[in-house]
């Protein structure tokens, strides 16, 4: 075994779960079974290496400077890589190079921005669960992106955890290796948009033990208590957050990474949006749905900077429950709002500011270029302008001002140190700039002095000699030399040492020439040495500022969200909303910001909802499909939502009592990644509704029920909404929209019941959707009319019409709603129509197809063909074919 070998066995023993890439000169190559993964994974050729007498190892290998791009691969696909590098210079050391592994990369701690989302985090996760003293089970969760710096603890309830957990989308989680696999492990990437889960690592229990945790916390922030961040109380919490630490310090072996101080929050501070809710809301994700190409971030994301797009992304899932917090937002808002020209200055000098926050993380890791660096000092230039431009302002920006405290230090040592345009990578002496290191300048003139003579030698050589032809040349083996043809060497000086004879001529050198050549090649290697040297003191140097730069970091994070929201309702028409904790939410003019947005302007009909937990609490929607329902009673729910962010909302007036938690829940949607059938997952979201709100929750209700028969939906539907509107412990604010027209009696039993419908109106027996919310209930569904707009042929409508005619004329008593005698005829109808499928023979099997179809998500001609089939099916059982 030669001792390379063995100097690899010995590292890959300590990573077995990682891909080791081991730094040979210019490749990482991967050795046995990882080179064997690796070449199928990166699709590289597998070849081998010889070890020893008679060892033949298989290897695989990738150019260093591409190591960034294959990297990635394996990242994506979930493999863990730990990068060797050579620790002594080949060159110069004796024997065996030193190698030792400097990091260990993984998805929740990758640096490089080719593997980053510039707009989002990249958390890497730590969860452990036990029971808490009072026997309920409770959670530590602590997350933390190193690329920002950013660290954050919490403890909660055992039943909480999935949902932060899906709020925080962590790219890597960390478990205890004895803990059972938890439900929302995942392996692999997600499909079909979802998530289906989290990677998860499992690590040493140890990690995770209080004692082993809280010691790896002290250590890492040099401190002696907890309790300056908040968690010394928090067992499960600090237990979470040691282990993340102790992960960081095996996988960041080179340079720990550098967190911010541990921020302790508790999840009772925001409001709580779970994965439907975020998905039916299209918050981060735009829909299939046409026409909602654009989620609600993308319409709000004005930002100029990656860090105030990612905080507003985090605002936009952590909605806030306190008051004061949140007028303090919507006063900075508006502060941009109204003066137009500090809006335009402070967005135009935020567009100059680059990605602090990884900027930072990078100084600190060593990995940041200079050409970073510039950026970072054209950045502080421009935000400390900004702070001067928003200093005027006494008022509700003071704070942020302050934050927005400039760096001088650090700015001022790049403008010392940094050369204003680099040539080249750090080494080649083009970085640091010139009067910054006498040294360096003294080295970098001395070769540049030498270099000089060497280029002047031809010439001086040729006058002297007399040999027009004389060259002067370098090449690896002999350094300088001079080069004499054949013809001509009668006339080499005596001072000429011969080195090399060629077919048509030697090779001399001079005693000169070879001390001005070592003169130059020392230089240049210790312009290298110096160079680096120099430009890690000066990156050491910046990190003693680092909580100063990420303190301004946060802050420019924030002055970008303001400015952004201000921008966004200034364009859109946004008013500010009134907040209070009281239990009503007034909208006037309401308009759903996504869809008016892919409306021609000024298309979009406004609307008003009012809904108060003592008065109407609870709002039966009905109207035809395609009416605008869906569209409604979202708009009312992102209405809240974003005033909660501390955004203005499209509406002319909104006052907003504080919603602890929106819920909503729209039926037929096919929960393919699960693999429950559509009903199913329509009924288990509805239990998770009707046992988790409060009074204080809003609720939205899309078609449930619809995923079964007509009578087990509409009964479903009925009891959830006298179970909202009755249970003490609900009594919630709720918006149902449904087609069942029946539904509408509910409102004549219960107080709390309101009736709206979408108004339409019929020209010319075609139905015109006019996409306002008018008071009372439909008295009928147009399914008819929605028919003949979506391009039926003529005569299946005219068909349909005597159909529906004859139904409506049937005497039948069979209605579940009561009330007058009108909707009595309804729903006899609805009965009747049933009894026409079902009847006769075959006519189940008819009715069962009419079920099953999708209706929702059909296309016009997908319709026509349906019906055409069922036309065809209906006939074979009349026997008229
Ligand atoms: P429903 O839920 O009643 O089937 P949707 O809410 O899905 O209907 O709305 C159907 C379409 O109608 C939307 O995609 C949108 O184009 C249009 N629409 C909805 N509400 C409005 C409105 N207030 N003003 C203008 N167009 C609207």
């Amino acid at each position: 075994m030669t001792p390379i070998r063995r100097q690899y066995l010995n590292l890959k023993h300590s990573y077995p779960d990682a891909i080791l890439l081991f730094r040979l000169g210019d490749f990482y190559e991967a050795f046995d079974d990882d080179a064997r993964l690796a070449a199928r994974e990166l699709e590289i050729t597998l070849t081998a290496r010889s070890m020893g007498k008679d060892t033949k190892v298989p290897m695989a290998g990738v150019p260093a400077h591409a190591l960034e791009s294959y990297l990635a691969r394996l990242i994506r696909k979930g493999h863990k890589v730990a990068i060797c590098e050579q620790l002594s210079d080949p060159a110069t050391s004796r024997g065996l190079v030193a190698r030792d592994v400097v990091r260990v990369v993984t998805p929740g701690t990758v640096l490089e921005p080719a593997l980053l989302e510039q707009k989002a985090n990249n958390y890497l996760a730590a969860v452990v669960e036990a029971a808490l003293p009072d026997g309920t089970l409770g959670a530590g969760l602590a997350y933390v992106d190193i690329t920002t710096g950013e660290f954050a603890v919490t403890q909660l309830e055992g039943d909480r955890l999935a949902l932060e957990l899906e709020r925080i989308a962590p790219a890597e989680v960390l478990v205890p290796r004895s803990q059972e696999a938890p439900q929302w492990a995942g392996h692999g990437p997600a499909t079909n948009g979802q998530q289906a889960g989290f990677p998860v690592t499992p690590v040493d229990d140890a990690d995770f033990a209080l004692n082993a945790a809280r010691q790896a916390l002290l250590d890492y922030y040099q401190v002696l208590s907890l309790e300056g961040f908040g968690c010394a109380g928090l067992p499960l919490a600090v237990r979470a957050a040691g282990a993340i630490v102790a992960y960081l310090g095996r996988t960041q072996r080179a340079g720990r990474a550098q967190l911010a101080a541990l921020n302790t929050y508790s999840t009772a501070s925001y409001m709580t949006l779970d994965a439907q809710t975020r998905r039916n809301l299209e918050l981060f994700q735009a829909g299939r749905a046409e026409g909602r190409q654009l989620s609600l971030l993308a319409t709000l994301d004005l930002t100029g900077t990656p860090m105030g797009a990612r905080l507003l992304r985090r605002w936009l899932g952590q909605p806030l429950l306190d008051l004061a917090a949140l007028e303090r937002r919507l006063d900075a808002v508006g502060c941009f709002f109204d003066d137009a020209f500090r809006r335009t200055e402070a967005r135009s000098l935020l567009g100059q500011v680059p990605d602090l926050e990884r900027i930072l993380a990078r100084i600190q890791a060593g990995t940041v270029t200079p050409r970073e660096l510039l950026a970072l000092q054209a950045g502080l230039t421009a935000a400390g302008r900004l702070a001067e431009r928003l200093s005027d302002d006494a008022g509700p920006l003071a704070w942020l001002c302050r934050e927005l405290a400039p760096v001088p230090q650090v700015a001022g040592l790049i403008e010392q140190a940094i050369a204003p345009e680099p040539g080249g990578p750090v080494g080649e002496g083009t970085v640091i700039r010139e009067g910054f290191s006498p040294e360096l300048d003294a080295l970098k003139t001395a070769s540049r002095d030498a270099r000089r003579f060497i280029a002047g030698l031809e010439t001086r050589e040729r006058e002297r000699t007399g040999i027009k032809s004389l060259k002067v040349g370098y090449n690896q083996v002999f350094g300088y030399y001079i080069e004499v043809s054949k013809a001509n060497l009668g006339q080499v000086p005596p001072d000429y040492i011969r080195r090399q004879t060629l077919t048509g001529g030697e090779r001399y050198i001079v005693a000169e020439l070879k001390e001005y050549e070592s003169l130059v090649l020392n230089a240049r290697e210790r312009v290298d040495e110096l160079e680096r040297s120099l430009y890690r003191q000066v990156c050491a140097q910046m990190g003693q500022s680092a909580p100063a730069l990420s303190r301004l970091a946060g802050a420019v994070a924030q002055a970008d969200v303001f400015a952004a929201l201000a921008e966004v309702a200034v364009r859109h028409g946004y008013v500010r909303p009134r907040l209070d904790l009281s239990s009503t939410i007034a909208i006037k003019n309401g308009r759903h910001p996504v869809v008016e947005r892919v409306l021609p302007p000024g298309s979009y009909v406004p609307n008003d909802v009012c809904l108060s937990n003592d008065d109407a609490r609870l709002i039966v929607l009905t109207g035809p499909n395609m009416a605008g329902k869906s569209t409604f009673i979202r708009q009312a729910a992102i209405i809240t939502l974003m005033a909660q962010v501390g955004s203005f909302v499209p509406a002319s007036e909104a006052a907003i009592g504080l919603v602890d938690r929106i819920f909503t829940r729209v039926g037929l949607q096919d929960d393919l990644t699960t693999g429950q059938s559509t009903f199913m997952v329509e009924m288990v979201e509805t239990a998770a509704i009707l046992n988790q709100a409060t009074p204080r929750s809003l609720v939205i209700l899309d078609e449930i029920g619809r995923g079964t028969s007509t009578y087990d939906g509409l009964s479903i539907a009925r009891a959830v909404i006298e179970h909202l509107h009755n249970h003490p412990r609900l009594g919630c604010k709720t918006l149902f929209a449904t087609h069942y027209h029946e539904l509408t009696e509910a409102a004549a039993t219960l107080p709390g019941v309101r009736n709206f419908s979408v108004a339409v109106a019929e020209e010319e027996g075609r139905v015109v959707f006019l996409h306002r919310i008018v008071p009372g209930g439909a008295d009928r569904s147009y399914g008819v009319h929605v028919a003949q707009l979506a391009g039926l042929p003529r005569a299946v409508v005219n068909r349909a019409w005597e159909v529906l005619a004859e139904l409506e004329q049937r005497p039948q008593a069979a209605g579940i709603t009561g009330g007058t005698g009108g909707r009595r005829r309804r729903a006899g109808a609805a009965a009747a129509q049933l009894t026409l499928f079902s009847a006769a023979p075959g006519g189940e099997r008819l009715l069962e197809a009419v079920l099953a179809l999708d209706v929702a998500n059909l296309t016009p001609l997908e319709a026509i063909n349906k019906l055409y089939q069922l036309q065809e099916q209906a006939r074979q059982r009349d026997g008229t074919t």
